[in-house]
């Protein structure tokens, strides 16, 4: 029986897992170093709390169960090497896991530029346990405050450092919510200050200037200082060192400056980019190594017309699915299909129920209109996951 590894349980490597499940004569093993598969785009609720963490993960070993196939295994194991000549994937937990086929999706993990003095300290949002560490950080804060309130009520500064999508979206979240969070409680010390500092000229750099106008009006509106063309140099003594000369002292600072390809040994002979992302073939395979196939955030993506994706859940989702639908061609020796990614629009949560958006590059939304779309668009992702573990859940119960 043919076996095929998927390295990764995010989106990507669900959407793979999918596919392949169609066949019922192989063995499939999904191997994650987390039990849960991280619904990143959703964890700015959790932040803010309208949701919590049973709302942004899903159990990948419930989701496996719900795949009503007798050969399809999930092993929470973190990836340290893969021997590509001997078709071996080796584990930190020492575990050794062979395969025919291997499907690589392991995302990335953001990067901290080692030449920033002090960086190492800085918060990330990427992975679950700091976004749960952020939230409860930023909610201390709030305390903070308003426990000092009568005694004296100094600013309290937030910095963001890095504008893109992510950059952002945490800073218009942050700032509504600690907004929201004094109106409701009359509180006076209200004096929060959020900074978003931006390298380029710009936030939100390539997306249409329509979507940037709207974007920094909003974040103007809800009180964060923007500033561009201005990169981060140190952090040191609870100071923000910035290129323009000036420091700004923070409470906390959040980076979400870039990120890289997550790193596993055995692939630096594979040709990368400079995020380390792989770089693949028309059909999602790694042109040296025919059965290894690279999907969503740790692939260097390419629509038809050879413009690199950048990296979000519909690409994810859509080179899951084409590889898991490659391999099980490639079983069937039936000829291969190509992957030809499209990304329907952008839409950004600004803050509350506030969003905007340019769909299909035709129409432009912006305000409630918006945030209801993305919602919608995140739980169309959700849906047929959440049936899966359903399922799954309910054959574990009877079970146990
Ligand atoms: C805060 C935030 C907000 C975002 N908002 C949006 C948005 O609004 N819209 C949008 O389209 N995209 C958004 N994104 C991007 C989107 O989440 C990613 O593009 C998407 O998750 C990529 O899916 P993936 O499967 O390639 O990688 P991931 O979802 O990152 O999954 C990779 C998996 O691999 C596992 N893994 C990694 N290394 C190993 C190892 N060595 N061994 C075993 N397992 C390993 C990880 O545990 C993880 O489960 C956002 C991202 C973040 C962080």
């Amino acid at each position: 029986m043919e076996k095929v590894v998927i390295i990764g349980g995010g989106y990507a490597g669900i959407y793979a897992l999918r596919e392949l499940a169609k066949n019922k004569n192989i063995q499939i093993t999904l191997i994650d170093k987390h039990t849960f598969h991280n619904l990143q785009p959703e964890v700015y609720d959790l932040i803010a709390n309208k949701s919590n963490i049973a709302d942004v993960t899903i159990d990948l070993t419930t989701l496996c169960m719900g795949l009503n196939h007798d050969y399809v295994e999930y092993k929470n194991l973190k990836v340290r090497n893969i021997d590509k000549e001997a078709k071996k994937i080796y584990t930190e937990e020492q575990e050794i896991v062979t395969y025919d086929y291997l499907v690589m999706a392991a995302g990335t993990r953001t990067f901290f530029p080692p030449q920033i003095p002090g960086l190492n300290n800085a918060h990330d949002i990427k992975k679950l346990h700091w976004a749960m560490f952020f939230k409860q950080s930023f909610e201390n804060q709030l305390f903070k405050k308003i426990s000092d309130e009568a005694k004296q009520c100094d600013d309290t500064h937030i910095v963001v450092v890095g504008a893109g999508l992510s950059g952002v979206e945490i800073a218009a979240e942050m700032a509504y919510n600690s907004k929201m969070f004094f109106k409701r409680g009359n509180f006076s010390c209200d004096n929060l200050k959020i900074s978003l500092i931006s390298s380029s000229g710009t936030i939100l750099p390539g997306l249409s200037q329509n979507l940037i106008n709207i974007s920094h009006q909003r974040l103007k509106s809800l009180g964060i200082k923007v500033i561009t063309s201005t990169k981060l140099t140190k952090l040191e003594d609870g100071y923000a060192h910035l290129s323009n000369g000036t420091k700004i002292p923070h409470s906390f600072l959040i980076f979400t400056g870039g990120v890289e390809a997550s790193k596993i040994e055995g692939l630096e002979d594979f040709d990368t980019n400079g995020r380390g992302q792989i770089k693949v073939n028309q059909y999602l395979q790694v042109p040296e190594h025919k059965n290894i196939f690279a999907i969503g955030d740790i692939a260097e993506i390419k629509n038809k017309d050879g413009e690199l994706m950048p990296p979000n859940v519909t690409i994810a989702r859509i080179s899951g699915t084409n590889a898991g639908r490659n391999i099980l061609n490639m079983i069937a020796d039936r000829g291969l299909i190509q992957c030809k990614p499209k990304l329907d629009g952008i839409l950004i949560a600004l803050g509350g129920k506030y969003a905007a958006g340019d769909l299909m590059g035709l129409v432009n939304v912006k305000g409630r209109l918006a945030y209801e779309i993305k919602k919608y668009v995140f739980s169309s992702y959700r849906k047929p996951l959440l049936k899966l573990i359903r399922t799954g859940y309910s054959k574990l119960k009877k079970l146990s």
